[in-house]
């Protein structure tokens, strides 16, 4: 399962990223997530894989909060970029193909919350 893998990583991560900067994984509550809509990833099934792999760990009960990023990508035509419908790579202003992606495959964690000390580190996916 797809999912499964990117939670253990997400673990891993997190927790590393914490422990690096002085903080304690067992203080995170939130961990707020990118994620592109041509990405792959079910947000849903992340979560519950998520909940999983946390158990456990330090990270248990920590929330997942998952930001949907849309697809963006830049149309030849029209020389700019422009909003895709999801998994069409068509421009939606004049029909075209649209061949070069800008957004839309990202998985990226972003800020990481702890308990005491509010919004911390920047977590590098
Ligand atoms: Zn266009």
């Amino acid at each position: 399962m797809h999912e499964l893998s990117i939670a253990r990583a997400l673990v891993q991560t997190v927790t590393d990223g914490v422990a690096e900067r002085g903080g304690r994984p067992d203080q995170v509550t939130e961990i707020q997530l990118r994620i592109g809509v041509l990405s792959g990833v079910v947000p849903d099934a992340l979560t519950f894989c998520f909940d999983i792999v946390a158990d456990r760990t330090p990270l248990a009960g920590a929330a997942l909060r998952i930001e949907m990023v849309p697809a963006r990508g830049h149309c030849p035509a029209c020389l700019r970029p422009v909003t895709l419908a999801r998994s069409m790579l068509i421009c939606p202003n004049c029909g075209g193909p649209v061949p070069e992606l800008i957004a839309g495959r990202e998985l990226e964690v972003g800020q990481v919350v702890l308990a005491d000390v509010g919004p911390a580190a920047e977590v590098p996916a």
